[in-house]
């Protein structure tokens, strides 16, 4: 991304500060320290709101993909904006219900739920189980017949489509673990139509993520089609069609469609057939909501000079943001401007590895930056609103950061910093006797 394009919100002031929405990262930094995650209450809204306004007024579900960021702070604002929710942990769920979303319109997916989060989810009253395979089909119907209930059931197929992103986040093949064969659902779909504890609602599919073009979307989206029309032959009524998320978002050179684009190439499928006319489509975006609303603050603590690689050591580290050891992804990093009164060390211009301070050579944030830097400065990792904080782990004993939500001027802590000593809060000493 060039240094002068920042994301929907981010900006900077005359004297260069960046800003999120009107207050200055620097004083993020100063009140919270660092690391932390800023994230614009305005980009998640607005992002949110352009998914909206595609759909028009055709009838639709936008499903906020939990497991993005799932800080009850921002599953707050998307509920207060009659998100629905996409989870895939009954943990999740307990969140969205803390948060003050409606479990009635959230959708549970995962190809490993057990019995026990089966249970959670029937008894919150989920909006529907989006069900990976045949034997989690059966579980369901046993568990919602021993409840005397009638569980919500979606099948999510795969419909073998090639999502050309990253493979780890590439779920549409037939040969990775998530869902079920598009070939294989029918025999299924009619097991559960007949089944007095299954009732069938809809179609599913989630075919990955980061994707920066639309056409696998309208393919999913034809097979999707193509089954609805063999179940209604049957006599299988469907009450929607949810075709999952994964619309990429700019993390440096990436073209990604715009919200507009990506539900336009599934109407074009859905609303030129009769039979889906009148289906409400729902949908589950998670980076695309949450990611362009993030930065990671962080600071640079000591800058290595060397021979053919320098290194800016930054107080943020894998365990804060894991895209670029897990993924190898590239991430926009900016100065966040001296106007805090940080950084007035000696300036270094150069081209900089920026990495953590943790004991692994994969610890890195990103690789030959062009940067002027000084020993305390701020940086700004940006697009790290989804799958940031979410990842984040306490590798090395490193707290997890502090995460704030900027409103305007507005400048809310939705989670503080990790105390250390809740680190082993849960650990005991071995008895010896
Ligand atoms: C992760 C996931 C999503 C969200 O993906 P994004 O790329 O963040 O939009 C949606 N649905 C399912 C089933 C997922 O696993």
């Amino acid at each position: 991304m060039p240094q002068s394009e920042l994301p929907p919100f981010f900006s900077r002031n005359d004297a260069g500060d960046l800003l999120i929405e009107q207050v200055r990262a620097g004083e993020i930094v100063e009140r919270f320290d660092s690391p932390t995650y800023v994230y614009s209450r305005a980009a998640i809204e607005s992002a949110f709101n352009a998914l909206t306004a595609a759909f028009g007024d055709r009838a639709h579900r936008i499903c906020y993909a939990v497991k993005a960021n799932s800080n009850i702070g921002i599953l707050n604002v998307l509920a207060r904006l009659g998100a629905g929710f996409d989870i895939v942990s009954y943990g999740e769920l307990a969140r969205v219900m803390a948060a003050g979303g409606d479990p009635g319109k959230t959708v549970f997916s995962g190809v490993g739920k057990s019995a026990d989060e089966i249970r959670g989810a029937l008894e919150a009253g989920i909006g529907c189980l989006n069900v990976e395979s045949e034997a989690e089909l059966q579980r369901i119907a046993d568990i919602a017949a021993e409840m005397q209930q009638v569980a919500p059931i979606s099948l999510r197929v795969n419909p073998d489509v090639d999502a050309r992103t990253h493979p780890y986040i590439s779920t549409g093949l037939k040969d990775n673990k998530f869902g079920v064969a598009i070939d294989e659902a029918l025999p299924l779909y009619e097991w559960a139509h007949a089944h007095p504890a299954l009732e069938v609602t809809g179609i599913d599919c989630h075919i990955g993520s980061q994707l920066t073009d639309v056409s696998p979307f309208r393919d999913a989206a034809e097979r999707v089609m193509k089954l609805a029309h063999r179940l209604t032959e049957r006599g299988i009524t469907l009450q929607h069609l949810d075709l999952g998320g994964g619309l990429g978002i700019r993390y440096t050179d990436e073209t990604p469609p715009a919200a507009a684009d990506w539900i336009e190439a599934i109407r074009s499928v859905v609303d030129a057939d009769p039979l889906a006319r009148d289906l409400p489509i729902w949908i589950e975006p998670g980076r695309f909501i949450a990611g362009p609303a993030g930065a990671l603050l962080t600071r640079v603590e000591y800058l290595k000079p060397g021979e053919h690689k320098s290194f800016a050591i930054v107080d943020a580290a894998m365990n804060d943001l894991m895209r670029p050891a897990l993924y190898g992804s590239d991430m926009a990093i900016v100065p966040a401007g001296q106007g805090s009164g940080l950084g007035a060390g000696d300036r270094h211009p150069g081209t900089w590895e920026i990495v953590g301070p943790i004991c692994e050579t994969g610890d890195f944030l990103g690789h030959e930056r062009e940067l002027e830097l000084a020993e305390g400065d701020v940086l700004a990792v940006l697009g790290a609103g989804a799958y940031g904080f979410s990842m984040a782990s306490n590798y090395n004993t490193r707290p997890r950061a502090a995460e704030v939500l900027v409103d305007g001027r507005a400048i809310h802590e939705i989670r503080r910093r990790e105390p250390l000593d809740s680190l082993w809060a849960l650990e005991q000493l071995p008895t010896t006797d």
